[in-house]
């Protein structure tokens, strides 16, 4: 059982909170350390968890933190618990800039401590039903929709939620990026609030995303088109589907529908299946997942160089809407 602080009792924190004590097969959570005294009373008080007076004081009592405060504080804060001998969870993005990065990679290797960055759609189940599928794509389609909810605004919508797509996108497309473009407009904040994006992979993969926070619904949709296969996920309602195109005479999987097909090169049947890996709590299981590679002594699921990758692009894409002349916020809104 590892010894766990929780670092940052906001929105996100408390559902940490609940989290670690649900994963209480391998953590038992010791307490939390909140800048805000007066919510760290609060939560003290509702979930009977004690607070600690000092990120020192937590740091020193723990063997892993979990931290979960805005992205401006990572940097401090992971490089205070990587010098005092923690394993660490931190939330996405994993830091601000760049050269935070770079030396918290670097204080990560010399401690020997894992870094775990929250990319927690890589534990989503429209994600985890495609194991075993042949991933190839040609194309990559990614929509991420939010309702304006001003928490986040600290940071640029790229870094706010486009980051989550990038993750999946180079882990998917597994391949370096030749070339981005990319355009956006600031409407609510003073960053860019809508971003699109075109990324093209060194083997020829091209991947669209869109990243908005000021839409009237909520949609987090990413679609694979490949030679042999369309897949559609749909990240919000947690669903997977798979399309296929076969032969008549193909012999076809049990599973799945069929639909037939006349096609000016004869009959084809459609196959979809939707792949279901069942219910899942997707903190929990990265919070899991971590306490695992901890005892494997094995690299972290999402690591602090996925992190770093997916935090690079994000930047590529910020300089490119920069360079194409970022469109300013309306005055009357
Ligand atoms: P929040 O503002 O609701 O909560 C942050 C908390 O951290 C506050 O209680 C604040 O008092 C505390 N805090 C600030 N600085 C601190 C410090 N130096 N030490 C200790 N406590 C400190 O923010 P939130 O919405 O919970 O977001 C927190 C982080 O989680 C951000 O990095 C955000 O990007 C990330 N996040 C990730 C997802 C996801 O889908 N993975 C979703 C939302 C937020």
């Amino acid at each position: 059982m590892l010894k766990m602080g929780l670092i940052g009792v906001g929105h996100l924190g408390k559902i940490h909170l609940k989290c670690i004590r649900l994963a209480k097969a391998h953590y038992d959570l010791i307490g939390f350390y909140d800048t805000d005294a007066e919510l760290a009373r609060q939560v003290a008080d509702e979930f009977h968890l004690k607070a600690y007076d000092s990120l020192a004081e937590l740091i020193a009592a723990c063997e892993v933190v979990d931290v979960v405060t805005p992205t401006p504080t990572h940097y401090a804060v992971v490089k205070q618990a990587l010098h005092g001998g923690c394993h660490v969870f931190v939330e996405k993005p994993l830091t601000e800039t760049l050269e935070e990065a770079k030396e918290l990679i670097e204080l990560s290797r010399k401690s020997g401590k894992l870094v775990q960055v929250g990319h927690v759609e890589r534990f989503n189940p429209a994600l985890l039903a495609l194991d075993g599928q042949e991933i190839k794509p040609y194309f990559i389609e990614a929509h991420r929709l939010a309702m304006f909810n001003p928490r986040g605004v600290d940071v640029s919508v790229v870094l706010d939620l486009m980051i989550h797509d990038l993750d999946i996108i180079l882990k998917l497309a597994d391949d370096e990026v030749a070339e981005v473009r990319a355009s956006g407009v600031a409407v609510v904040s003073d960053q860019p609030d809508i971003v699109n994006a075109r990324i093209e992979f060194k083997g020829g993969t091209v991947a669209n995303l869109t990243a908005s926070r000021i839409s009237l619904k909520n949609m987090r949709k990413v679609r694979l088109f490949q030679p042999d296969a369309y897949i559609s996920l749909d990240l919000l309602e947690k669903e997977s589907q798979i399309v296929r195109l076969f032969d008549a005479d193909d012999t076809l999987p049990d599973e799945g529908m069929q639909y037939p097909l006349d096609t000016p090169k004869g009959p084809r049947i459609i196959h979809v299946d939707q792949p279901d890996s069942g219910p899942v709590n997707a903190i929990q299981m990265e919070l899991e997942s971590l306490a695992d590679s901890i005892k494997r002594k094995k690299p972290a699921a999402v690591s602090i160089e996925d992190g770093y990758r997916a935090l690079a692009l994000a930047h590529r894409i910020s300089d490119a809407v920069k360079a194409n002349g970022q469109r300013m916020p309306n005055p009357k809104v």
